[in-house]
């Protein structure tokens, strides 16, 4: 077990991708917090999955888009479990619709659970790590192509992550603390189901056709949180079927 006395934290772990990514590092070896928002009975629920892998787990409910929740988070992962070593911003929403119906509160709400929480987010946590501690940032596909109308406001904000994992690169190498974003692509949860009306469209531009699944993604979470991650840092790495090709 590559994550053997490592703790992590998983915002957004109650459902979908990140309760993936969570149970995923926890079967690894980590310890892992998770935040929600709403979801109370998944968010227990994936805390009894890790605990039933015998791993210390913890649900903090925590909005994204209040900064003073996700401080507290990061903080008390500290103070519980003793140490942070891996911090995954996962938690999101997609606002998505014709531009001239996208509202400041849209804006606002976006960037604030996207970029201000997973900054501000990373800027706690560092303070807490230790010499091969991870920050892997949740992208998307749609950060380095969007391909389509009526998706401005979420690859702006998806895009953002790009330049705070290159930044964060710099501030917290010298301390051999890595940062990356992984862009998944069309990957079946309930933010964006595969039976959807818009699932075809999304199939359709894809290499593989198919949408992926949530482990899929946790798969390379788990890789750049372990030893092979030690050497990657400041970059993106998609998880999209051939989004991208
Ligand atoms: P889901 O909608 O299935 O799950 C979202 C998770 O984020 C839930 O755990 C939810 O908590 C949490 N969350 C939402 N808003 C907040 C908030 N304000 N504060 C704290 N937690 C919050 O989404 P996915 O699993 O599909 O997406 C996970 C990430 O992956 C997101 O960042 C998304 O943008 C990104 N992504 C997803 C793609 C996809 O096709 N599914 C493609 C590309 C990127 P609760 O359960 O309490 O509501």
């Amino acid at each position: 077990m590559d994550l053997a006395g490592k703790v992590a934290l998983v915002s957004g772990g109650s459902r979908g991708i990140g309760a993936a990514i969570a149970t995923a590092l926890a079967r690894e070896g980590a310890d892992v917090a998770i935040t929600y928002v709403s979801a109370v009975d998944k968010a227990q629920a994936v805390v009894a999955q890790i605990q039933a892998l015998g791993r210390r787990a913890l649900a903090l409910r925590a909005d994204s888009a209040d900064v003073v929740e996700v401080r507290a988070a990061v903080e008390q992962t500290a103070a519980e479990f003793g140490a942070l070593d891996i911090l995954v911003n996962n938690a999101g929403i997609a606002l998505m619709g014709p531009l001239q119906e996208v509202t400041l509160e849209d804006v606002d709400r976006t960037l604030s659970i996207h970029v201000r929480a997973s900054f501000v987010a990373a800027q706690a946590a560092a303070r807490h790590m230790r010499a091969d501690g991870r920050v892997i940032n949740i992208g998307s596909c749609l950060a380095e192509r969007v391909a389509g109308a009526e998706m401005t406001l979420y690859a702006m904000s998806k895009s953002a992550l790009i330049g705070l994992s290159k930044g964060l690169a710099f501030d917290l190498g010298p301390r051999g603390i890595t940062a990356n974003v992984v862009h998944p692509g069309p990957i079946d949860t309930d933010m964006n189901p595969a039976d959807s009306a818009q699932a075809d469209e999304q199939r359709a531009k894809l290499a593989l056709g198919h949408f992926g699944t949530a482990a899929d993604v946790a798969a390379t979470v788990v890789h750049l949180a372990g030893p092979g991650g030690r050497f990657i840092t400041g970059t993106s790495i998609a998880v999209d079927g051939g989004s991208s090709a």
